[in-house]
């Protein structure tokens, strides 16, 4: 079962994504924790990825490729994975598919996107700012990271929707039925129905 998460910051991708893998007995890949893992080893794709993250812009592809695609290509041999955070543009869709694409296993089930106002996401993602624990939920970043998201991700959305491979489910919904939903609309697409 291969599924990606495409969602805007703050809409609980995270949280949804690791209670996916865990039902479907697949990996959970998050793009962005593969990043700031690099960032606090200070490797070269750290370092390399630092001010993008830092300023809420899109790291660049080649950099986020070389640091998820093989990752994937292991987790869907082994059964699957929940892809959260990747792809964020079209570009990346593309060639993650023509780099992927041909093989069998490799086969997108579902791309599950989460439907959340602006005003929730800003609230989420304030409140998290207060917790401390991300360089970039400060609050002169949030803005930005929902203008990218919505210049650059959102059009994915209609890729994926012309695929039939789109699931859109109510994220502002209280979080346990949020994950209820999903499981009932991808317990049919892993049953084939
Ligand atoms: P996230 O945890 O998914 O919100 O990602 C945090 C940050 O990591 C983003 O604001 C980007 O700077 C970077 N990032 C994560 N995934 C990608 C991606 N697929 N392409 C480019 N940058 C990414």
């Amino acid at each position: 079962m291969n599924i990606l998460m495409v969602a805007a910051p703050g809409a609980g991708k995270g949280t949804q994504a690791s209670r996916l893998a865990e039902r479907y007995g697949v990996e959970h890949l998050a793009s962005g924790d593969l990043l700031r893992h690099e960032l606090a080893l200070g490797s070269a794709i750290g370092r390399a990825a630092a001010s993008y993250v830092e300023r809420g812009d899109l790291v660049p592809d080649e950099l986020v490729m070389r640091l998820v695609l093989d990752r994937a290509v292991t987790a869907a041999g082994r059964g699957g994975y929940v892809l959260d955070g990747f792809p964020r543009t079209r570009q990346q869709a593309e060639e993650a598919y023509a780099m992927t694409g041909q093989q069998e296993h490799l086969t997108l089930d579902a791309v599950v996107h989460l439907e959340v106002a602006h005003d929730e996401l800003r609230r989420r993602m304030l409140a998290r700012a207060s917790a401390g624990d991300r360089i970039d939920d400060r609050h002169a970043v949030i803005d930005h990271r929902l203008d990218v998201y919505d210049r650059q991700t959102q059009p994915l959305l209609e890729y994926y929707r012309d695929r039939g491979l789109l699931v859109c489910v109510d994220g502002e919904r209280p979080v346990d039925e949020v994950t209820q939903l999903l499981f009932d609309a991808l317990d049919g697409v892993r049953s084939g129905g």
